[in-house]
């Protein structure tokens, strides 16, 4: 008797545990393999840093930097189709024309505009919002506009849902900036110009920065970073040639 009451209780945590392992390892794996290939990720952007680190001044990016890019989960932002790739060191479509830049270039742009943790950030082409939750993890409030409504619902549903309650997303066209927010202390600009929009400029803090590419959609377009000094003069560098999907609205 009592033998058998120990042998089943002893069948029951056998087959708890064979609950659990068939529940929990499935996770686990699945966890894992986003968790080993955003490691990759890194990884590539490294070697593509080191590659170009005569245009960016520079062999290696911002520690912060780098681990918001090995936190934020990208395959949440792309569409179900693009998740086996989300991880992959490129740009990848995100429907109505659209891209997700690809990983080295929000890496490097971040980077450029040495995100702190009280500053407030302005982005310009939310898309499918991963940019805006990368700088999310670095800085206390971002401000994100994207003039393809879809988009710019989809992006608020999914950087919710993430838990990115310091993310303030805004359809409309970002060339004329966010007034009632400003001045912000650095300026993303996800899309390419043909030159640098005033409004934008006025927008920027004294010592902030901006960064944005510059140029027309089939010339090259150049990533530009933007500093406007204390005394509100401003300067222009030219870091590398890139390829963006052309900023909308009608301004040229
Ligand atoms: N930062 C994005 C990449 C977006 S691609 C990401 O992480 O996914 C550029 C985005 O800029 C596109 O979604 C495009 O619709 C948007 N865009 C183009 N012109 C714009 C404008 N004038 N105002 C706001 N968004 C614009």
């Amino acid at each position: 008797m009592k033998l058998s009451v120990h042998s089943k209780s002893f069948e029951r945590n056998v087959v708890l545990l064979l609950v659990f392992v068939l529940i929990s390892v499935p996770l686990a794996v699945a966890a894992d393999d986003y968790t080993a290939a955003r490691r990759t990720m890194v990884g590539e952007i490294e070697a593509d840093v080191e590659l170009t680190s005569s245009y960016i001044g520079a062999d290696e990016l911002d520690q912060r930097v780098m681990t918001a890019m090995g936190t934020v989960p990208r395959h949440e932002f792309v569409p179900d189709e693009m998740r086996r790739y989300a991880y992959e060191n490129r740009p990848l479509p995100i429907g109505y024309g659209q891209t997700i830049s690809q990983p080295y270039i929000v890496a490097l742009m971040t980077d450029l505009l040495d995100p702190a943790p009280e500053h407030s950030v302005l982005e310009v082409g939310t898309g499918s919002g991963y940019q805006a939750a990368i700088m999310a993890e670095l800085v206390a409030n971002v401000y994100t506009i994207e003039i393809v409504e879809e988009l710019g619902s989809r992006a608020t549903r999914d950087l919710a849902r993430l838990g990115y309650d310091n993310v303030e997303v805004r359809i409309g066209d970002g060339y004329h900036g966010w007034e009632s927010v400003s001045p912000f202390d650095s300026i993303l600009v996800a899309a390419a110009a043909s030159h640098i929009p005033p409004p934008l400029l006025r927008q920027l803090k004294p010592g902030g920065r901006m960064i944005i590419p510059v140029g027309s959609r089939f010339l090259t377009q150049y990533l530009v970073l933007v500093e406007k000094s204390f005394d509100g003069v401003v300067k222009t560098h030219q870091i590398l040639p890139v390829r963006f999907v052309p900023l909308t609205g009608g301004h040229d």
